[in-house]
């Protein structure tokens, strides 16, 4: 049975826990940052390759 990815909300085979980074960019006043979300969501192979995120050990 497909699973649903918790990003997108399709389907798909292949669907890997990870962690969601938000990534806020260097700019001209501020240094770039990036935050991790503690909580782990399914991503489907299209959001990871689309969004920042880092894999969750299983
Ligand atoms: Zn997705």
């Amino acid at each position: 049975m497909a699973r649903v990815c918790e990003n997108c909300g399709g389907e798909d085979d292949e669907m890997v826990l990870v962690r969601r980074t938000y990534v806020v960019p260097e700019s001209w006043d501020t240094p770039g940052s990036a935050t991790t979300l503690d909580e782990p969501e399914l991503w489907c192979w299209s959001c990871r390759s689309q969004y920042p995120h880092e894999p969750v050990d299983q």
